[in-house]
């Protein structure tokens, strides 16, 4: 099996929420740092981010974002790895981004997709979010993937991009730091990537 990361990975942006920040000419400092901190939990941390957006637009819908989103660009060689990797490998993505986008660009080619998501009612943004991986513990969602695709660790590929990702990538038999953001992801990793192009990783898987 092969687990991505997206944000910085499979997408060329840091970050799918800051992506959708950056439209709203918003920025989610303070929360990040209470998250940091401890002092607010994921779902808090997502509500946080929805009520920027709420506070420009207060009529937001999930299509607004998701069109926002689909803006986002691929990373370069994406397209030399999908179509074809899927065929060889069972495939996932964890990514505590947005998993509108996930579904965007891997929804053809991907097993399972776990991310976050907004929740939406009536055409409206309700506020709320949806938490499928906890940014501080991927190695949580790592652990549920694998029992559910019933698949050892060392017969794992992750790819990953930043500290978030060490867990899957320290205990996957191959992991690979790819566009590394931070040195924490470096140590962990089996090899390191630093080139911004996916189609290295044909080398090597
Ligand atoms: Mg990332």
């Amino acid at each position: 099996m092969i687990v991505f990361d997206m944000d910085g990975v499979l997408v060329d942006v840091h970050s799918s929420w800051g992506w959708v920040h950056d439209r709203f000419e918003v920025d989610n400092e303070d929360s990040l740092k209470a998250y940091k901190r401890g002092e607010i939990d994921d779902l808090e941390f997502i509500r946080r981010d929805i009520d920027l957006w709420r506070s420009v637009d207060h009529r937001i819908s999930k299509k607004d974002i998701i069109d926002i989103l689909e803006e986002a660009p691929l990373m370069n060689g994406f397209d030399e790895c999908f179509p074809g990797l899927e065929q060889r490998y069972d495939t996932a993505i964890i990514s505590g981004g947005l998993k509108p986008l996930a579904k965007h660009i891997g929804e053809p080619y991907f097993d399972r997709i776990m991310a976050n998501d907004i929740e939406e009612k009536n055409g409206r943004l309700t506020g709320q979010g949806v938490l499928e991986v906890r940014l501080k513990d991927k190695g949580e969602a790592f652990e549920k993937l694998l029992s559910e695709m019933d698949v050892e660790e060392e017969e794992c590929v992750a790819v990953g991009n930043s500290w978030v990702d060490s867990p899957m990538i320290e205990r996957a038999g191959l992991g690979i730091a790819f566009n590394p953001a931070d040195e924490k992801i470096r140590e962990g990793a089996d090899l390191v990537i630093e080139e911004k192009d996916l189609s290295l990783l044909l080398d090597h898987v």
